[in-house]
């Protein structure tokens, strides 16, 4: 049976009583669980003795207080897809029990949080961070695991736990796209169905041939708005709007993707 633990404390106590599980699995959400998350736990449950699953909508990250109002939040089916899915634990904190100092500590990056998603986005990694610091010093795991769907947050997450020394080995896991290659993500409950149908075309052309330049006219073209598109390293980054809902992508350049069509 899954359990659900909604305290610091009540989670210290179990980790006293399991003194000899070898690893633990972490899996960091906000809930509204999909295929790409469950890609994760998956991943999680097969290299672990045990696996935390959290879930909270960390307010501190949402630079919109409509985004946060909206978010998608759905317990009770998340619970169901966790226990089918043999994880043992959920962490399910609320806002008091993570942020008892009121938000009044942080954990900043100062060069590349400032870009691609940081940029639009005041205080959004600064949210991230903080948030992902206190739930790794929590769990204790061994092992995160991180979507390279948000491909600057699992690169900045990296950074973060290598630059304070933190014990949690983080690894990335490929993007999990729909048929017509949409990345899934929460947020795109939240599209219309007419925006739904051509959602796609932002992935296609994401690795498709065309410069940086020839995207944004194209996507201009239809009803997205661009936030970027834009290339580093050896990877192109982009964020779009469609209404109301604003969605993230990103691919390696060069390379046949391995991303996985579900
Ligand atoms: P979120 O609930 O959006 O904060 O996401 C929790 C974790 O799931 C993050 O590490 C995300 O990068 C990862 N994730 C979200 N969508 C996908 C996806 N389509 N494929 C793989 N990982 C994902």
């Amino acid at each position: 049976m899954i359990e659900v633990i909604n305290s610091v404390s009540d989670w210290k106590q179990i980790l006293a009583d399991k003194k000899n599980i070898k690893s633990i699995g972490f899996v960091p959400t906000m809930g509204a669980l999909h295929k790409g998350h469950l890609s994760l736990v998956e991943k999680s449950v097969e290299e672990n003795d045990l696996t935390v699953v959290s879930i909270f909508v960390n307010p501190t990250q949402f630079n919109d207080p409509n985004d946060l109002k909206n978010y998608p939040r759905n317990f009770d089916q998340d619970k169901n897809l966790l226990e089918l899915h043999n994880v043992d634990y959920i962490f399910y904190p609320d806002y008091s029990e993570i942020y008892h100092d009121n938000y009044r500590y942080k954990v900043q990056e100062l060069e590349f949080s400032k870009k691609l998603c940081g940029a639009s986005r005041d205080g959004h990694f600064d949210g991230v961070l903080t948030v992902v610091m206190k739930l790794l010093n929590i769990i204790e795991a061994d092992t995160a695991y991180f979507g390279e769907k948000d491909y600057q947050q699992y690169l900045l997450i990296d950074g973060m736990v290598k630059a304070f020394f933190m014990k949690t080995k983080i690894i990335p896991c490929a993007t999990i796209r729909s048929a017509a290659g949409l990345a899934h993500s929460s947020r795109n409950e939240l599209l219309t169905h007419k925006h739904r149908e051509i959602a796609p075309l932002f992935a296609k052309l994401l690795r498709s041939n065309l410069s940086v330049e020839e995207i944004k006219n194209e996507l201009n073209k239809s009803e997205f708005k661009v936030d970027y598109i834009e290339e580093i390293g050896s990877r192109r980054f982009g964020a779009v709007w469609l209404g109301k809902v604003r969605l993230i992508d990103n691919v390696e350049l060069g390379r046949e993707q391995n991303d996985t069509m579900s």
